[in-house]
């Protein structure tokens, strides 16, 4: 991967530029740069934690786009946290496990659900402006929402944008401290561990890093490297994740040599608007807690054939009865009708939802809007432990990239950017107590370009992405079969072998890195989904439709060869008791 090659020069900046010794390199110096703390992310988990970090740290921060880019922004509902006098941290910690249906680790889900309170008045303090009610009953002040899964009024929100205001101010934040530099459209290729180094151990020590603008690949050396890369849900031909969401972080880390755990577990969200200009806009489910129905064009409901809930029921059961009912019939969508409501409480209570859909032609106070389900949230990750650290020294992962042990088989609504914003915090301390500020960095080689050229055929890499998605999609989505799931993993091993080869022949681009990542995921995906032979929370099998209890408690554990982490293919599925 990596040549060795001489010190030119050290840039004002701190930047070091490397003249590298193969005579058919390009004469172009590779950029180096030097932090105690480089976070790959910058949605509420990679900000958050900068912001725990001490400042006598030095922190880079990237983001393969915007800084706002992630799923972060998206967030509409809120963030659970209990803030009612009514409510308790027992009742919290039940409804997750619950909705965990058997997986959840007890330890971490009380450990994350005790933080709810002070991450809210965390964001308070940095000026998120939750929106508010006088409910005497509330320590906060704040208006609460109840959603899927939870027996209480427990999501704080900032009307039905939450994630938005959330990004912001952790951006305006970020950009008050002079010790975090922040990159965007920096992508992330690899990571460099002490193992890819031929050194002893297997240590992060930094990461090659693709600068979109310059066409270059860069070198970021650092003590602690953090993975805030967000989720994978881009695997999926249907989609409510933005662009980004390409699982870069799970793959990185499962070629490093880190375990992966639960990937089987992908969550649909039943409502999501089908029209070709927005391709990942959410309904929130609110608007069916509100009383929006489910229904078919001609304006029949269909949901409580399927579950005595109704609209109620859970977003897994919608979602297979949708997509049940979308695969029967041959249809592209149904509809999410609120009409019947009075306009203004419509307006009142969804303005941004309102305001999109009309701006793309429909009036949700007067017509049902076409939806479709669409892959939502990556249940599954990064194997951590309690202070967001993975298998390999000083590489952390947090955030939708990481697998704590939070949501066991089914995330509950509006935990997930709690889990962001309490494990920022967890990481941040870790780091701050174990950063020896005096230890050297290790000499990394410049990224090695010599060999490969421009690509002259960019229709594979299109063709691929295509292919990807929509087997996926076909095979491995809501409902699976063995079959299924056998007939997708032969087309990803024929496609990461062509993927690979791709790879060592052409120059880096944004979505060659990106294919060769979701191309990752979904083998990992694949491989979770054949190696759970039951039905549980997320993971519907028509071969093995019910639930096993001898299951309980049993997470399915990918393990990396290093001899073969490219693609991994002989690697071993642990179906085990996690031990982290
Ligand atoms: C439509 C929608 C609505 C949601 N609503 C809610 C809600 O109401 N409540 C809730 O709790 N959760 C909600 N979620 C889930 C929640 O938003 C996400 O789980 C959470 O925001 C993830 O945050 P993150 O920081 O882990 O990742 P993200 O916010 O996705 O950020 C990922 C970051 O990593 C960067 N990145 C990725 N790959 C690379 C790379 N190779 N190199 C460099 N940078 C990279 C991206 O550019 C980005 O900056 C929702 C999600 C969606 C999509």
């Amino acid at each position: 991967m990596g040549i060795n090659g001489d010190i030119l020069t050290i840039d004002a900046n701190g930047v070091t530029y490397f003249v590298t010794e193969l005579e058919n390199m390009s004469s172009k110096p590779s950029k180096f740069h030097d932090y105690d703390v480089l976070i790959l992310g910058s949605g509420a988990a990679g900000l958050s934690t900068a912001l725990h970090i001490d400042q006598s740290l030095r922190i880079a921060v990237l983001s393969k786009a915007a800084l706002s880019s992630g799923n972060t922004s998206y967030a509409q509902g809120g963030i659970s946290a209990v803030l009612d006098d009514e409510d308790s941290f027992d009742q919290h910690i039940a409804d997750t496990i619950s909705a965990g249906a058997g997986l959840c680790d007890p330890d971490v889900v009380a450990k994350t659900i005790s933080e709810g309170s002070d991450v809210i008045d965390w964001l308070l303090s940095i000026g998120v402006d939750f929106t508010r009610d006088n409910n005497p009953q509330s320590t906060h002040q704040l208006h609460l929402t109840r959603e899927g899964g939870h027996t209480h009024r427990r999501v704080a929100h900032v009307a039905d944008a939450t994630g938005n205001a959330v990004q912001s101010q952790l951006i305006d934040e970020v950009r008050k401290r002079d010790h975090i530099a922040l990159y965007a459209n920096y992508i992330a290729v690899d990571l460099i561990t002490t193992h890819k180094l031929g050194l002893q151990g297997n240590c992060c020590v930094g990461a090659y890093i693709f600068n979109i603008e310059s066409g270059e690949v860069e070198v970021f050396r650092a003590k602690n490297v953090v993975l805030a890369t967000g989720g994978a849900s881009k695997v999926y031909l249907y989609t409510s994740n933005p662009d980004g969401a390409c699982g870069d972080g799970l793959a990185m880390a499962w070629r490093a040599g880190c375990r992966v755990s639960n990937m089987e577990f992908m969550q649909f969200h039943p409502t999501c608007l089908y029209h070709p200009k927005a391709k990942s806009y959410l309904l929130s489910e609110a608007i069916r807690g509100e009383g929006g129905k489910i229904t078919l064009e001609d304006g029949t409901e269909f949901l409580h054939e399927f579950d005595p809930r109704g609209v109620l029921a859970p977003r897994d059961i919608v979602a297979r009865a949708i997509d049940y009912m979308m695969k029967k019939h041959g249809l592209d969508n149904v509809y999410l009708d609120i009409s019947h409501k009075p306009a203004d409480f419509i307006k009142d209570h969804f303005p941004n939802i309102h305001a999109r859909c009309l701006a793309l032609g429909y009036d949700m106070t007067k017509q049902a809007i076409p939806v479709v389900p669409a892959a939502h949230y990556t249940c599954g990750g990064v194997v951590t432990d309690e202070h967001g650290q993975t298998d390999i020294a000083q590489l952390y992962a947090i955030g939708e990239v990481a697998f704590t042990g939070l949501h066991g088989a089914n995330r509950m609504a509006s935990n997930s950017l709690l889990e962001c914003l309490a494990y920022g915090r967890f990481a941040g301390q870790h780091i701050n107590r174990y950063t020896n500020e005096s230890a050297q960095l290790v000499d990394i080689p410049a990224w090695d370009a010599s060999r490969v050229s421009d690509s002259d055929e960019e229709i594979v890499v299109a063709h691929n992405w295509d292919e990807i998605r929509r087997f996926m999609w076909d095979y491995v989505g809501i409902v699976r079969s063995t079959k299924r799931l056998q007939r997708a993993k032969n087309r990803i091993d024929l496609l990461q072998r062509e993927i690979d080869e791709y790879y060592s022949h052409f120059k880096v681009t944004s979505d060659l890195i990106e294919l060769r990542n979701i191309a990752v995921v979904a083998d990992l995906i694949i491989r979770s989904a054949l190696a759970r032979k039951e039905s549980r929370g997320l993971h519907y099998t028509l071969d093995y439709p019910e639930t096993n209890p001898s299951m309980d408690n049993i997470n399915t554990v990918l393990i990396p060869d290093l001899n073969q982490p490219a693609a991994g293919w002989d690697t071993e599925t642990h179906l085990s008791r996690l031990h982290k």
